[in-house]
């Protein structure tokens, strides 16, 4: 591109603010006009247009990600203070979660030209793939099924195969829809690595177990990849869980375990016998622990419900993670050493008993911060605990004593944060910590206590 034909930034933004103004008065105009008598044929024609403008959009979208995932002008966002990141500022305009701006960025990486220090801009990673997004023909499922389908090839495979499978996946998805692509995909990786020839580069690629959230009966489900190493591990445990052994009611006679079950027993055991061990070292300066908190109130009514049938079991004492565990295994899990209970004053964050196997100044502060603030005490992080490093509210630095009341949880980003002095700190009457920016009131971080968030919404009513 020659000097001449380039615009000034002023000129670009006039321009680009134009374009985006009409379309959105026509947008208002569509919104405006009533459909009702249109007929269902029509309807069709309108879904098809609005879904090819949808494509469109995100397609521009994805360029605009590209574009600034190589700034050379960094966050020039007005109003934002210095050193913020142009991902936050993103996430935080667009409304949209970290986790689905980084994945913006990491689909524009593959489709966008990639910059090079030495000469002209590169052609992308995925050129045909950058077509069809650019021309607005794909949705996000589509870019997702063709990288997925790209991704799950072998290392074996030579870059011209990679390349013919891309532009036989792209023009796939031109004409069918995302299900169909992987459907085809299946058929390439086969066609292409007809013996299954992978190496253990392929298989560290794959390898992964997601944990999801823990459902309403405090059930999470698991899946994933183990890799042969992990699923040898898993095996040896497995031929120790066979039927009649190690049953948890410790009823071998009666063992109606189906095999999936063995093998979740399996797992559990393997953990706890790895936990027990005292084998797997420290973390953040404390023994690999279960960490389980409660309530006075909670555990005493846990104690009735457990000899009179008549009272309920209170629901569920919190992990060190961001888990919930039932009463009654709690009570289970006390009775072996190797774990920590605190209990706390009811509505306050004093605490009131903390049990422990061994006595580690360091260790019984980390639990207390876990029993108090069970994550990030910044307003609106969600990082649990066992994430979290320990804040000193009066900086130790400053002559802050070492001392429970005045050591708090804060993530690695946020205790910097507090550390460098982007935020202040102040520990408040009930034992709680505050944290300001300077431009309102300190606030507390109350996603880590749903219980409190439905409290205040009260408050405010009264
Ligand atoms: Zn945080």
């Amino acid at each position: 591109m020659d000097g001449a034909g380039l615009l000034t930034a002023e000129a670009v933004h006039a321009a680009v603010r134009a374009e985006l103004d009409a379309v959105d008065a026509a947008y208002d105009r569509l919104r405006a006009t009533c459909t009702d008598l249109a007929g269902n044929a029509f309807r069709v024609e309108v879904a098809g247009r609005l879904e090819a403008q949808h494509r469109l959009n995100r397609g521009l979208s994805y360029r605009m990600f590209g574009e600034i995932a190589a700034p050379v002008d960094g966050c020039d966002n007005p109003g934002s203070p210095a050193g913020v990141k142009v991902r936050d500022v993103l996430a935080s305009r667009l409304r949209l979660t970290a986790g689905e701006v980084r994945r913006r960025f990491r689909v524009a990486a593959r489709i966008r030209p990639r910059r090079s220090l030495t000469g002209p801009p590169v052609a992308p990673e995925l050129p045909e793939l950058a077509d069809a997004v650019n021309a607005g023909e794909l949705s996000d499922d589509h870019i997702a099924a063709v990288c997925r389908a790209l991704d799950g090839l072998p290392a074996a495979v030579s870059a011209a195969q990679k390349e013919k499978a891309e532009r036989t996946l792209v023009g796939h998805a031109r004409s069918q829809d995302a299900q169909f692509v992987t459907a085809i995909g299946t058929v390439i990786a086969d066609c292409l690595n007809p013996d299954g020839n992978f190496t253990d580069e392929d298989r560290a690629r794959r390898r992964g177990l997601a944990l999801g959230r823990q459902g309403p009966d405090g059930m999470s489900r698991l899946t994933g990849w183990l890799d042969p190493e992990a699923r040898a591990y898993l095996e040896a445990v497995g031929a120790v869980v066979r039927p009649g052994r190690h049953h948890p009611d410790g009823d071998a006679e009666r063992d109606r375990r189906s095999p999936e079950q063995r093998c979740h027993d399996a797992i559990k055991l393997a953990c706890k016998t790895a936990i027990a061990s005292g084998g797997l070292g420290q973390h953040r300066g404390a023994p690999i622990s279960v960490v389980v908190t409660t309530t006075l109130a909670e555990l005493e009514q846990a104690a009735r419900a457990a000899v009179d049938p008549a009272v309920p079991m209170p629901p569920s004492a919190r992990t060190g993670g961001t888990g919930r565990l039932p009463m009654r295994e709690l009570i289970r899990l006390a009775g072996e050493s190797i774990h920590y209970l605190a209990v706390f004053e009811d509505h306050s964050a004093r605490p009131l008993y903390l049990g422990r196997s061994k006595r580690l100044a360091t260790t019984d502060h980390r639990i207390i911060c876990h029993a108090r603030d069970r994550g990030c005490t910044k307003p609106n992080c969600f990082v649990p605990g066992c994430d979290c490093e320990i804040h000193h509210a009066h900086e130790w630095s400053a002559g802050g004593p070492t001392d429970a009341d005045n050591l708090f949880f804060g993530c690695g980003c946020d205790h910097a944060a507090a550390s460098d002095g982007t935020y202040t700190t102040t520990v408040m009457d009930d034992g709680r910590i505050a944290w300001s920016d300077g431009t309102g009131p300190p606030r507390v971080n109350d996603v880590h206590h749903p219980e409190r968030l439905l409290d205040n919404g009260e408050d405010d009513d009264g």
